[in-house]
């Protein structure tokens, strides 16, 4: 680094090896700052590679801590869920031990686009995902705030200003490796935000990160704001349920993981979920106090996906939204209100509560808040998840812009191989769009980077039909077993025996002749016993649709050039089939041709083509 242009002077937050007073802690091969979702699944992901990893992290107790919601999965989550179990990460495995509720969504669609998804016990997933952690071999966890980064000299054949050799602990403390993951999540410069209350902190109870985010800062990352928000807790015994529509979980339950044939716990055991909805009184309080609400007077807007309940009433006025009243778990006393996220003060939010139906009672355990935190732009970092201008340095999770457990530990299980792979001087490990919902995931951050938390929608990939929850283990276990060696022997051996029955299923299937009209009957059913989770039927039923998916592809770079009428208002196009948040990115993008359209983030293949194929007809 000191060859390099950046010298002490510009970098008076990072400390250069002999620099630091403190002695010389511990080496590790790989440190993951974080014990968050990425965080936890980098570190084990490293370990399983063979690297001597120490996962550091603020408190031990809030290792696998759920910030938010308390589910995983959903649709396009689910997905990543499943390649990160391909790639033997902890989180789809945790979930079917510590689940309440599982439930496949979009079971009316074909079964690429099904979202696996569960309602999760929150104590149980954070008791099982320290256990699995604390038992990984060549991994150490240690409590500490690590405030600063050590550099060195960067390697002459690499790019790069300078290259990462350890980090500084709060108490002065140093620890060595050759590779750093940053999984702060949103602890940046966290500042959390009730009504016109502000105070600093990570999330509720937590310390916010202020050095590492100031060194990251004058090391020249570009660096920006994002925000987020959760709902309040209700007291369970408050709410009037009978008069409620109950959601029953599925029966069987179809396990996250590729290596379960089933969860923990019995259908009948589990809980239900109860819908309900907001009302006119709703917005009301909202619109009458928006003066006493800093975390949306800042601006209409917020972030688009897990949306607080004041924007959806100020972008959707005169709606009824719904509110899912969720367990947080099997002996917890509190329920989470999914879909009224709010930052209003909390008198004024448990004065909003008492109004919508089955709540007129409720107790309010803890208000709702937003945060808002730093974000690194995620296009300094490449596909493998290490940044342009640090060597050795990674970033995963939130920290790149996303939101959610999934799309975190998706980057953390990606972040955690690198960083093993960087110390053994091997190749990266890169998981192409074509391969994987992770695919999709890293390059759309790391090509056009995201100005609002980004997550995983089944619609962002152009090869869905072939990127299915059910084949994600023939996508990238045996990927993660001979390139890398992240897969265990007994999961590969699993993967193995899955594909050959598969193989041996399609074919005959493929030696009988019927009409066509008795396949389509047929299809559904066909299913060979390898596991519940794995339909024969899903690849029987998209052989012919890939065929024309791949043509669907091949258009579109043919007329990437296609200029796009300067005057199309897409806000109010009718006859094509777009959404109205890809409305409403065209129209404020204006793109000039369909290659500018289709880069716009947000806007999604599906879209591209309809596009495509409109203004075709209409020149
Ligand atoms: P986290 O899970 O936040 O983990 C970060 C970890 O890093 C923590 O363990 C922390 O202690 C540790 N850490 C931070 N700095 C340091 C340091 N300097 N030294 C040592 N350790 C450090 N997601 C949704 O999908 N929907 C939502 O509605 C939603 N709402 C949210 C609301 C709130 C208030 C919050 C806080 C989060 C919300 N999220 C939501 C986001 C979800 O929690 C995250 O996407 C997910 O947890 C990100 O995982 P991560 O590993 O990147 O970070």
């Amino acid at each position: 680094c000191v060859a390099a242009s950046l010298s002490k002077k510009h970098l008076p937050l990072a400390r250069f090896i002999g620099d630091s007073a403190a002695p010389v802690a511990a080496n590790f091969d790989v440190v993951v700052i974080g014990g968050g979702h990425a965080g936890t699944e980098a570190a084990a992901a490293a370990a399983r590679c063979g690297s001597r990893t120490l996962l550091l992290t603020h408190r031990v107790d809030t290792i696998g801590q759920m910030s938010c919601n308390p589910s995983f999965g959903g649709i396009g989550k689910g997905h990543l869920m499943r390649e990160v179990d391909a790639l033997d990460g902890l989180c789809s495995r945790i979930c079917d031990q510590s689940g309440v509720h599982y439930k496949v969504l979009n079971r009316r669609k074909g079964p690429a686009v099904w979202g696996l998804r569960a309602q999760i016990d929150r104590k149980l997933y954070k008791q099982n995902m320290q256990k699995e952690i604390l038992n990984t071999p060549l991994l150490t966890v240690q409590e500490g705030a690590a405030e600063d980064l050590i550099l060195t000299e960067p390697e002459p054949e690499h790019t790069g200003k300078c290259r990462v050799s350890g980090v500084v602990l709060a108490d002065g403390s140093t620890v060595h490796a050759e590779s750093v993951v940053l999984t702060t999540g949103t602890f940046l410069r966290g500042v959390i935000v009730i009504g016109l209350e502000t105070h600093p902190a990570g999330r509720l109870g937590d310390q916010p990160s202020i050095g590492l985010a100031q060194t990251l800062e004058k090391l020249g990352f570009v660096v920006g704001r994002l925000k987020t928000g959760t709902p309040p807790r209700i007291a369970k015994e408050s709410v009037n349920f009978s008069i409620l529509n109950k959601q029953t979980p599925d029966n069987p339950s179809i396990p996250f993981s590729f290596i379960n044939e089933t969860v923990w716990i019995k259908p009948e055991d589990q809980l239900p979920c109860y819908l309900t909805h907001t009302n006119p009184r709703v917005d009301e309080i909202v619109l009458e106090n928006l003066h006493l609400n800093s975390h949306i007077k800042e601006t209409t807007r917020g972030p688009r996906y897990c949306p607080s309940i004041e924007s959806k009433v100020l972008r959707f006025p005169n709606r009824l939204h719904q509110v899912w009243l969720e367990p947080e778990g099997m002996d917890s006393d509190l329920i989470y209100p999914q879909g009224l996220s709010v930052t209003l003060p909390a008198e004024l939010q448990e004065k909003m509560i008492t109004c919508i139906k089955g709540l007129e009672k409720a107790k309010m355990i803890q208000p709702g808040y937003g945060v808002q935190y730093d974000y690194l732009d995620p296009r300094q970092i490449t596909p493998s998840l290490e940044t342009h201008l640090v060597q050795r340095l990674f970033f995963a999770g939130q920290i790149n812009g996303t939101t959610g457990y999934e799309e975190a530990a998706a980057q953390g299980v990606i972040a955690g191989i690198n960083a093993s792979l960087r110390v053994k001087r091997k190749p990266p490990f890169v998981v192409s769009r074509t391969e994987g919902y992770i695919g999709v995931l890293i390059d759309d951050l790391t090509t056009l980077g995201t100005n609002e938390p980004y997550r995983m929608f089944t619609s962002r990939a152009e090869f869905r039909l072939s990127l299915r929850p059910d084949n994600a283990d023939s996508r990238l276990t045996f990927r993660g077993y001979k390139e890398v060696g992240c897969v265990s022997q007994q999961r590969y051996e699993r993967a193995s025996w899955m594909k050959s029955s598969l193989e041996e299923g399609i074919s005959v299937l493929k030696s009988i002749e019927f009409s066509s009209s008795k396949w389509k009957k047929l299809i559904p059913e066909a299913s060979i016993s390898i596991g519940k989770s794995l339909p024969l039927s899903s690849p029987a039923t998209y052989e012919s649709v890939l065929f024309h998916q791949q043509q669907q592809i091949n258009e579109v770079q043919q007329d990437e050039a296609l200029q796009l009428p300067k005057d199309l208002d897409y806000l109010t196009l009718r006859d094509v089939s777009l959404s109205y948040e890809v409305r409403e990115k065209l129209h404020f993008s204006r793109p000039e041709t369909i290659g500018a359209a289709s880069r716009i983030p947000g806007v999604t293949p599906a879209a591209i083509i309809n596009l495509l194929r409109f203004v075709k007809t209409t020149q």
